[in-house]
């Protein structure tokens, strides 16, 4: 019986007696174990009807037994749907009816408020909790594992993955066993993974980055990991010795940096920094190499497609880039129809096995992303540079257009954040009565630093054309941000939307 799955990632688990999950308080729990855990759970899951292509919803805290869920999953050929942590019952339950999941696992803390919410959508309510105990534990330790690991193949479904919903209601990306095998495999090539490899990780376990970058990229390498519950500054720091590569957003980098105890003698040993998930700006990038050496490798990628590009290994990792296509990945910029020139802007495309099915229950969204012939239309502006490397402008949801002109807020945003005292900005676009809508910059100052809005809009003034100019800026302590570190964009239009009304 073959699973496509779960021979790359679970099987080659039996046995292994060294670590695959190094927890925060020391605990160790080895490959072998790990297996055993993913089959009884697998084993009561069976036995409570979860089944090949039924969902299995989870909204719960970032343990061994978590990620086990993942695994039993797999095993059964069932569809792995991870919730964000932060939804309220109100969102669960969105989820929970796009979904229908068979089974709902959640926290022992919401299972009250979620009893209900579950009911109503068919869900047998299982939990969970942050020390790995809960209902579905109860069950797995009585039960016999599974015996027959069910038969999957490359099109078979093995996850909805709901994107972040930055630009709008979240979307179920049906993922098949095929999109994410495929590109754990590039990724471990690509990034160089061994056996031998100890992965720091502190990212969540219910997005893309946590849980197919670097859960299945370590597990089909034969890798370790530092299982952090979550990223802590003073956590990560202690980590850091024994670690041999980290993934992380942005924010990650920025947060370290923060930190005194961050510098050469703490990584000198690290092989591998990698960043995505949201821009990393080239600041940040230049900041990281001058305190520890190493140079971050910034790669892009989404849900629907898992990785699409990504900086080089050895070679130039270039600030700002995103990189170049990952091997079997193709990727085109298009303008009205044609490719672009280079260092010419246009929209994302990209095609490979690694590109996802189609939203679930979507029709319509499936069609107007999803080309015919397998063209998957990312929704980000880029360009090439003359040496092949993609740069990513912003969304085109975020594009702003002023008078008729079309303004791409990363353009602003660079040339704001050159300006001394800001530490970071968002440039957005806001109703207005003439223009339709203007050009509108909100800053962030570097601490202690007091920035003045005009002084900060009159130093660009010159180096940028007119209509590009935000007609007016606010200075703010931080930006909005969700869990992946990305800017909320939509929540600075709906704060400013009045400003010119
Ligand atoms: P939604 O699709 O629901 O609006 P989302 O697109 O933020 O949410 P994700 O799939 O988590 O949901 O994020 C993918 C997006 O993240 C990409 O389309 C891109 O805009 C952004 N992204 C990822 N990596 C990078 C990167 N290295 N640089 C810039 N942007 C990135
Ligand atoms: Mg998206």
């Amino acid at each position: 019986m073959t699973n496509m799955l779960y021979d790359a990632l679970f099987a080659p688990l039996a046995g292994r007696e060294t670590p695959l999950l190094i927890l925060r308080d020391g605990r160790e729990v080895t490959g072998d174990a790990f297996l055993r855990l993913v089959l009884r759970q697998a084993g009561a899951l069976a036995a409570l009807g979860l089944g090949k292509g039924d969902r299995i919803a989870v909204q719960v805290a970032k343990t061994p037994e978590a990620l086990a869920i993942y695994g039993a999953a797999v095993a059964l050929g069932a569809v792995f749907l991870p919730l964000n942590t932060a939804y309220t019952a109100a969102e669960v339950e969105y989820f929970l009816g796009n979904a229908t999941p068979r089974i709902f696992v959640c926290d022992s803390g919401t299972a009250a408020a979620l009893a209900p919410v579950a009911e109503r959508n068919g869900a047998r309510l299982l939990t969970l909790d942050a020390a790995g105990r809960g209902s579905l534990s109860d069950l797995a330790d009585g039960a016999e594992p599974l015996a027959r690991v069910a038969a999957c193949g490359p099109d078979d479904l093995a996850a909805f993955l709901y994107t972040s919903g930055t630009t709008g209601r979240s979307k179920g990306a049906m993922l098949s066993h095929r999109n994410l095998l495929s590109n754990a495999e590039v990724l471990v090539r690509e990034w160089r993974f061994t056996a031998g490899d100890v992965l720091l990780h502190a990212l969540p376990i219910f997005h893309t980055h946590g849980l197919f970058v670097a859960s299945n990229v370590a597990l089909l390498a034969g890798a370790r990991m530092i299982w952090l519950p979550g990223f802590e500054a003073g956590a990560v720091l202690a980590a850091l010795p024994r670690a041999s590569v980290m993934m992380g957003v942005p924010t990650f980098y920025t947060r370290l940096l923060d930190e005194a105890g961050l510098d050469r003698a703490l990584v000198g040993h690290m092989r591998l920094f990698v960043s995505g998930s949201a821009p990393l700006l080239a600041e940040t990038h230049e900041a990281w190499e001058a305190r520890t050496g190493h140079r971050i490798l910034e790669r892009y990628g989404m849900t629907e497609t898992n990785m699409n590009t990504s900086n080089p290994y050895e070679g130039e990792r270039r600030a700002g880039t995103v990189g170049h296509p990952l091997p079997g990945v193709e990727l085109r910029i298009l303008v009205e129809g044609r490719e672009a020139a280079v260092d010419e802007v246009g929209m994302i495309e990209v095609r490979g096995p690694n590109v996802f099915v189609g939203y679930w229950q979507m029709p319509e969204k499936t069609r107007e992303e999803l080309r015919p012939d397998g063209w998957f239309i990312t929704g980000d502006l880029g360009k090439r540079d003359a040496d092949g490397y993609v740069h990513i402008v912003g969304r085109a949801k975020d594009l702003v257009i002023t008078g008729g002109y079309n303004v791409y807020p990363k353009e602003v945003e660079l040339l704001l954040d050159e300006v001394p005292g800001v530490a970071e900005s968002a440039v957005i676009g806001v109703p207005h009565p003439d223009f339709g809508e203007a050009v509108f910059a909100v800053l962030v100052p570097e601490r202690g630093t007091a920035l003045e809005a005009g002084a900060v809009l009159a130093a660009i003034a010159d180096r940028l054309a007119r209509f590009k100019q935000p007609k007016a800026a606010v200075v703010v302590e931080a930006l909005p941000r969700n869990t992946m570190g990305k800017v909320q964009k939509n929540v600075l239009r709906e704060s400013y939307k009045g400003w010119f009304a």
